[in-house]
């Protein structure tokens, strides 16, 4: 993610700090200790960076649960609305989707259990009993921070924690796709919710609902896309009457061929192998530089990912998006069997789904 440092290493897992969350704790500082004075500036930031320590608890819970299956972690990111563990594979498997999802909420009851165990025990004068974050105790207000966090966290708003649970229940009995999108719908009613709520109490309420309200909606489609690409082989979607293109002729031959057919990227193929794909984008790139004696070898995009034909759908998007390329040829060692485009591949997401429906 930009804008994040790299803090630190545990379990294996790199840690980073978004840098408006330091901005957060500078603000904060600033705030109370112009406000109440250089002691309660003070207290504030330490009272802050270890409720984010907690949160970075939370997640790690979160990532050691995930470890434990076997899923590898790509990072955990601290951010002023919370802490995000980036699993690069979240489970289908929903007993341990719910396993992994439950852990994070756990750690601060855990967390809030044992502050009111040591507390009473080491300070019997500490009041625990009204909610406050601003006690003046370092230990009731870290209880009663943890306590809301856990029951925050657990509120059912896909894809905040609760809502990352209810789907993996709904999807014990129904299917994946089907429990992502009641749990996405729930999700963006409390994010309207807290937007509401937001107003009167606190505008952080605003912020959060506005981040659940658009990535329910934004998980929830590529959940529904990725689930639907994955029943349906390349072979089935690629396109295979098109125009090839040899690495000799001319950008004008090209722009000749482009003008008498639908396609926008052509396959390079010499002596029947495919070498490489000439796209729309680079033609007129070349053209705007007027680079009329350019030849097609010359701007030809060689690194493509190799897509066999009997590959899944959702593997291919998958692999098309990481290598930032938005057509792809679908080949076995230089046999060049079609071509298949990002478009091609949301566009039959689209129909299988209101097939479906
Ligand atoms: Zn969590």
């Amino acid at each position: 993610m930009r804008w994040s440092l790299p803090v630190g290493k545990l379990f294996g897992i790199p840690i980073r700090v978004h840098l408006t969350f330091l901005l957060l704790l500078a603000f904060i500082w600033y705030v109370e200790s112009s406000v109440q004075g250089p002691y309660a500036g003070f207290y504030s930031l330490i009272f802050w960076v270890l409720i984010f320590f907690c949160v970075f608890l939370h997640e790690l819970g979160h990532s050691l649960v995930a470890q434990s299956y076997g899923l590898k972690i790509a990072s955990i990111i601290l951010l002023p609305i919370g802490g995000v563990s980036q699993i690069t594979e979240i489970p289908r498997d929903p007993i341990k989707e719910v396993a992994i999802t439950v852990a994070g909420p756990a750690v601060n009851f855990l967390i809030a259990g044992v502050l009111l165990l040591f507390g009473k025990g080491l300070f019997p004068s500490l009041q625990f009993s009204e909610i406050s974050l601003q006690s003046g105790s370092i230990v009731v207000d870290l209880f009663w921070a943890n306590v809301m966090l856990g029951l925050f966290n657990i509120v059912p708003a896909y894809p905040m924690d609760g809502g990352r649970i209810l789907r993996g229940l709904i999807a014990m009995k129904r299917e994946y796709v089907e429990a992502t999108k009641l749990a996405a719908d729930v999700g963006k009613v409390f994010a309207i919710g807290f937007i509401i709520i937001g107003f009167f109490y606190n505008w952080w309420l605003i912020l959060i609902g506005i981040f659940v309200f658009s990535s329910a909606s934004s998980e929830a489609e590529a959940t529904v896309l990725s689930s639907t690409l994955e029943k349906i082989e390349v072979r089935d979607l690629m396109i295979t009457d098109f125009k090839t293109i040899s690495p000799d002729e001319p950008l004008t031959a090209v722009v000749d061929k482009s003008l008498h057919t639908f396609q926008n990227d052509f396959p390079v193929v010499e002596d029947g192998r495919f070498v490489g794909i000439l796209t729309r984008t680079s033609v007129i790139e070349s053209l705007r530089h007027r680079l009329h004696e350019t030849l097609v070898k010359d701007i030809a995009k060689k690194d493509f990912p190799s897509i066999l034909p009997e590959a899944k759908a959702a593997e291919a998007l998958t692999a098309m998006r990481s290598s930032h390329v938005t057509v792809a040829p679908v080949e076995r060692d230089g046999t060049l069997y079609g071509i298949i485009t990002i478009e091609k591949l949301l566009e039959a997401s689209d129909l299988l789904n209101d097939k479906d429906k």
